[in-house]
């Protein structure tokens, strides 16, 4: 089933790229409030890095439930796919 295992490794990506995020946010954080000088760039690029991994992830996130919604016919309630204009079923017209 190659379908699923492609979806697996989407999630699995994401999860990763949260958990990065998170540790990367963290860490970044947690060495600028232990070390609170102006000059200290690497915990604000690990800041920044992380927010924008969050950022990716969640937006992959928002991308995959949407693709995941299954649009039906108003008319005879048949499962249309994304592409379709008209229903297979009835021939309604899809707005
Ligand atoms: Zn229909």
């Amino acid at each position: 089933m190659p379908k699923k295992k492609s979806v697996f490794d989407k999630y699995t990506w994401i999860v990763t790229e949260l958990i990065v995020g998170i540790a990367a946010l963290g860490y970044g954080l947690f060495g600028i409030i232990k070390t609170p000088t102006p000059t200290n760039y690497a915990y604000i690029i690990l800041v920044c890095l992380g927010s924008i991994g969050l950022l990716v992830a969640i937006i992959q996130i928002i991308i995959l439930r949407k693709k995941k919604v299954n649009k039906f016919c108003s008319k005879c309630g048949e499962k249309i796919k994304k592409e379709d204009k008209f229903c297979p079923k009835c021939s309604e017209k899809i707005g």
